[in-house]
């Protein structure tokens, strides 16, 4: 059976285990991992209705048509033109729904509507029957996340031959945005290249700021390379760390790999975030790691399973997701590292290769 079809007769499995009666999935990933389908986010509705036990239905608006490659086994199209009403016609075809699963990123003029149409019916996040199936990827999608790793391990190793220093964090954070694109990503999801006392914020947005000798600059970055995200951090120090940073970089990348190393299959992804915490922890520097330890990667950049205290959900096989322990001194520095791992039966794979060490650049 197809990856598709085999993906749509286990969405109906998790519906009929949930009761739930129709799947209503407007453009986003849920929508591309079910039909192949990159719809654009558009005010005009695009919407796969895909009932328990009848055929599925893929509103589009009309102009829409051509990039949808029509897939009669899996679901018919129906055009709708402009001077109708989308909303309509989809609350016309799940009059009789009790239970209406409906995508968690649809927009809210869309579903307030359809709520407005059919007031008798529950909905619920469309993520109840579709993180189940998404969050375990199969050998196609491993392949494509382990490519897109590589791609950006390439980008890492060479900016530790690329000069830093005398630089602004905006103009190395355009040399990594097009780096990521010569690489064969068809986009880039975010370069943030974070210098100084700057990298103490984890989201940082790279400005203007030179970077000095001695700073640490923390590089996070990545993209969508044949449908499947990239993420990696890697630091790198103009000239010489000092001995603090170095201290702190040592215990960090301990924590990391320990992390790493916990993510063995039935391990809670709570118990992964305390492995990192506690090697922290043991260095003085947990009061500084103020994030999780790392997210779920896929079709996006983020999704479950998240590696967070508080989750109790075990790894299996087929897990992918980021370990990224980072340390925080406000106005100072700060300090990450992370890989995308992969749990398997015979234990963590990082995807990520790259050379972990403190790069000192010019
Ligand atoms: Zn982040
Ligand atoms: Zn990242
Ligand atoms: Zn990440």
């Amino acid at each position: 059976v197809p990856p598709l079809e085999q993906r749509i007769a286990r969405a109906r499995q998790q519906m009929r285990d949930l009761d739930v009666d129709i799947l209503c999935l407007a453009e986003g990933p849920d929508l591309l991992y079910l039909t192949g389908y990159a719809a654009m986010p558009l005010e005009r509705l695009t919407m796969l209705v895909l009932p328990r036990d009848a055929d599925a239905i893929l509103v589009v608006p009309r102009l829409e048509v051509p990039r949808v490659v029509e897939q009669p086994e899996l679901f018919t199209i129906r055009p709708w033109d402009e001077t109708e009403d989308p909303i309509t016609l989809v609350a016309n075809r799940i009059r009789a729904a009790r239970t209406v699963a409906i995508g968690d990123t649809t927009w809210a003029r869309f579903v307030l509507a359809l709520q407005a149409q059919l007031p008798d019916a529950r909905f619920i996040t469309a993520s109840r029957v579709t993180t189940p199936l998404r969050i375990v990827k199969d050998d196609a999608e491993i392949s494509a996340l382990q490519r897109a790793a590589h791609a950006v391990d390439e980008i890492a190793h060479a900016m530790r031959s690329r000069p830093f220093a005398g630089r602004s964090e905006r103009d190395i954070q355009r040399e990594i945005v097009d780096r990521i694109l010569a690489t064969g990503h068809e986009r880039v999801n975010f370069a943030i290249v974070a210098s100084g006392p700057n990298a103490a914020s984890p989201h940082h947005e790279s400005g203007d700021r030179v970077v000095q000798q001695g700073d640490v600059v923390l590089c996070d970055f990545g993209g969508t390379m044949a449908g499947y995200c990239s993420d990696i951090t890697r630091m790198y120090v103009a000239g010489t760390p000092t001995p603090e940073v170095v201290d702190a970089y040592d215990a960090l990348t301990i924590a990391q790999a320990a992390a790493v190393e916990a993510a063995t299959i039935g391990t809670t992804c709570a118990d992964v975030d305390g492995t990192a915490r506690q090697l922290l922890g043991e260095a003085d520097l947990a009061g500084w790691f103020i994030h999780r330890t790392g997210h779920g990667i896929g079709l996006e950049a983020h999704e479950d399973p998240y590696i967070v205290a508080g989750n109790t959900l075990r790894l299996a096989p087929g897990h992918a997701f980021s370990v990224e322990p980072g340390v925080y001194l406000p106005e100072r520095f700060g300090l990450r590292l992370e890989d995308i791992v992969v749990a398997t039966a015979t234990g963590p794979h990082r995807l990520n290769e790259a050379s972990r060490d403190l790069a000192s650049v010019g």
